[in-house]
C-alpha cells in the first residue's frame, strides 16, 4: 500500500524507486509478448524520445489554443496528418476534411455520435445503427448521449454484417450508421463501400471507427495486402477515427477524429458563455487538457516518418505471419479469421481443449492473451492485437503454444461446481447483493484487498462470467471493480 500524502515529502529518488516498485507488479510493456492493451513498436529510443516531448508539454493546458498556439500547431499537423493517412486532404475527394485531437478511441465515437445526433435536433428519439461487432465504445455514447443502439447481427463465418441488414435496420429516427476496419474483437474489416452508400441513400452519417487499423492498414496494403477501402475515398464515408495511441506508437491519450466537412464537425463543438467566468468553447469533451500527449504524438509521428511506419508495418506482419502459422500447427486450435489486419483470434475446435485454462497457462509462460467470451455461434476466444514489438520473439510462440496445449489438455477444461453454474444461470442482475458479491469473490479465491489478482489463474473466473447472460455478467464486473476501487486508507 502506498501513502499519496505523507505528513512530509519523500525524496524525488525514493519515489521514483516506489513507483518502479508498483510497476513490477504490472504486466511487461516491453519485450513482445503481452498482446493487449500496449502497442510496442520496440524502436530504440523511440519511448523515450515520446516521454521528453511530452514532458515538455504536461504543463500546457489545451483549454485555450490562443494561449497555447504550440498545441494548435500540432494538433493541426497532427490532423492534417491523419487525414492524408485516411484517403483525404488537398487532391482527394476529400479535400475539405476537418478533425479534432481526442484523448481516444472512445472520446472519438463519443464525440462522433454527439455531432449526429446534434445535427438533428428534429429527431426527438435518435437511433444509431452498428453491426454487433463494433466497440462497446458506440454502446457507451449510446447510453451517454440518449440514443436507441441497434444492433445488427453478424455471420459467424464471415465475422461481418450483411449490408443488406444495415439497410434494413436505417429508421427515419437513425442519425448515425456505424461501421469498422476493422472491428477489434476479430480484426475484420467490415463492408465499408455498400454499408457507406446504404447510409448516403438514407441520408444519414457514416461512421468508420478506423480507431484499431487507420494507421496499420494503409501501409499493410502498400506492402501488398489486399485492403478493401474503408477511409474517405469511400463515398458516404462522413467521419473517420484513428487512435494514435495504438498503431501509431505514441504514449497513452491520443486519437484523432475526421470529418468530411466543417459542417458535418460544428455540432462536435460545445460553446457556453452564459456565466460569470470566461466564455467556454471545447471541440472535446474536457475542457483543462494535458498538452503532453500531444507533443508525444508529434514527436513520434515526426521521429518515424512514413518510412518508418512502413517498417513497422512490416515487421507486424512478420510476426502475425509466425503467430497464425504457430495456431494452424496445433491440432484442436482454429484461426477465426484471417488476418488481413493485425488481430489473431483464434477457438478451441476440441471440447478437452478449454480456452481460458489455456490463456492462464500462456500467461505462466510470460505470454498474455485477451480471453473473449461465447458471443451467439462464436465460441470463447483468445485475442492478439499484433504489434512490431512483438516480431523479434515471434517464432519463440509456437514452442510455448504448443507446451501450453500440453498442459491445457492435461489440466482439462474447466468445471464450475453445479450450485455456481445455476446460480450463474438463475440471477437476476438487479439481485446481486453486496453480500452475495463477496461470498462470490472469496469463494474464487480472489482477494481485492490482496496486493493483486493474479491474472495467471482467471479460468475459474472467465467460466463463471461466460455462464452468466450478458447483463448478469456487467454487473459482476462492475461490482467486481467497485470492490477494487476502495480508498487504501
Ligand atoms: C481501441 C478501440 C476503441 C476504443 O478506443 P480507446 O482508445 O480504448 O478508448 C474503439 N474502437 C476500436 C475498433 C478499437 O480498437
Amino acid at each position: 500500500m502506498i501513502e499519496a500524502l505523507p505528513s512530509r515529502g519523500v525524496p524525488a529518488e525514493r519515489v521514483l524507486a516506489e513507483l518502479d516498485e508498483l510497476r513490477g507488479a504490472d504486466l511487461p510493456t516491453t519485450g513482445g509478448r503481452l498482446f493487449a492493451y500496449v502497442f510496442e513498436s520496440a524502436v530504440p529510443g523511440l519511448d523515450e524520445l515520446a516521454a521528453a516531448a511530452y514532458a515538455r508539454s504536461a504543463h500546457v493546458n489545451g483549454l485555450d489554443p490562443t494561449a497555447f498556439p504550440s498545441l494548435l500547431a500540432m494538433e493541426n499537423a497532427l490532423v492534417a496528418a491523419a487525414a492524408r493517412v485516411l484517403g483525404a486532404g488537398p487532391g482527394t475527394a476529400a479535400p475539405d476534411v476537418v478533425g479534432s485531437v481526442t484523448s481516444g478511441g472512445t472520446e472519438s465515437i463519443i464525440l462522433a455520435v454527439k455531432a449526429a445526433r446534434d445535427a438533428r435536433p428534429d429527431i426527438t428519439a435518435p437511433r444509431l445503427v452498428a453491426p454487433a461487432s463494433a466497440h462497446a465504445a458506440f454502446a457507451k455514447a449510446a447510453h451517454y448521449l440518449g440514443l436507441t443502439l441497434d444492433t445488427v447481427p453478424i455471420s459467424p463465418r464471415t465475422l461481418v454484417p450483411a449490408p443488406e441488414d444495415i439497410a434494413r435496420a436505417i429508421r427515419p429516427e437513425t442519425v448515425l450508421v456505424v461501421c469498422s476496419a476493422p472491428a477489434y474483437a476479430h480484426g475484420v474489416v467490415d463492408p465499408v463501400a455498400p454499408i457507406a452508400a446504404a447510409a448516403a441513400e438514407a441520408g444519414v452519417r457514416c461512421h468508420v471507427d478506423a480507431c484499431f487499423g487507420g494507421w496499420s492498414l494503409p501501409w499493410l496494403r502498400r506492402l501488398g495486402v489486399p485492403v478493401p477501402e474503408f477511409d474517405f475515398a469511400v463515398p458516404g464515408v462522413t467521419s473517420v477515427s484513428v487512435d494514435l495511441h495504438k498503431y501509431a506508437y505514441c504514449p497513452k491519450g491520443v486519437s484523432v477524429l475526421l470529418h468530411r466537412d466543417a459542417q458535418l464537425r460544428r455540432p462536435q463543438y460545445f460553446g457556453y458563455a452564459d456565466w460569470p467566468g470566461y466564455p467556454l468553447v471545447n471541440p472535446v469533451i474536457s475542457s483543462t487538457r494535458s498538452g503532453g500527449p500531444i507533443a508525444a504524438a508529434l514527436a513520434t509521428l515526426r521521429h518515424l516518418g512514413d518510412a518508418g511506419y512502413l517498417a513497422l508495418a512490416e515487421r507486424t506482419r512478420s510476426a502475425v505471419r509466425d503467430i497464425c502459422a504457430a495456431v494452424r500447427d496445433v491440432p484442436g486450435l482454429r484461426l477465426l479469421a484471417d488476418p488481413a489486419a493485425t488481430v489473431v483470434c483464434f477457438v478451441a475446435d476440441d471440447p478437452e481443449l478449454d480456452v481460458f485454462v489455456l490463456a492462464d497457462e500462456l500467461a505462466g509462460r510470460g505470454w498474455h492473451v485477451q480471453p473473449q467470451h461465447r458471443y451467439g455461434e462464436i465460441p470463447p476466444s483468445l485475442h492478439l492485437s499484433v504489434t512490431a514489438g512483438a516480431a523479434a520473439g515471434a517464432a519463440d510462440f509456437g514452442p510455448a503454444l504448443r507446451d501450453a496445449v500440453g498442459a491445457t489438455r492435461a489440466a482439462g477444461p474447466v468445471r464450475l461446481p453445479a450450485e455456481l453454474l445455476a446460480l450463474a444461470g438463475s440471477l437476476r442482475p438487479e439481485d446481486l447483493t453486496p453480500q452475495l458479491m463477496a461470498g462470490l469473490v472469496a469463494g474464487l479465491g480472489l482477494d481485492p484487498a490482496g496486493p493483486g489478482i493474479d491474472t495467471n489463474r482467471m479460468a475459474l473466473v472467465n467460466t463463471l462470467l461466460g455462464a452468466a447472460p450478458a447483463a448478469l455478467r456487467e454487473r459482476l464486473l462492475v461490482e467486481f471493480l467497485s470492490l477494487l476501487q476502495t480508498p487504501s486508507w
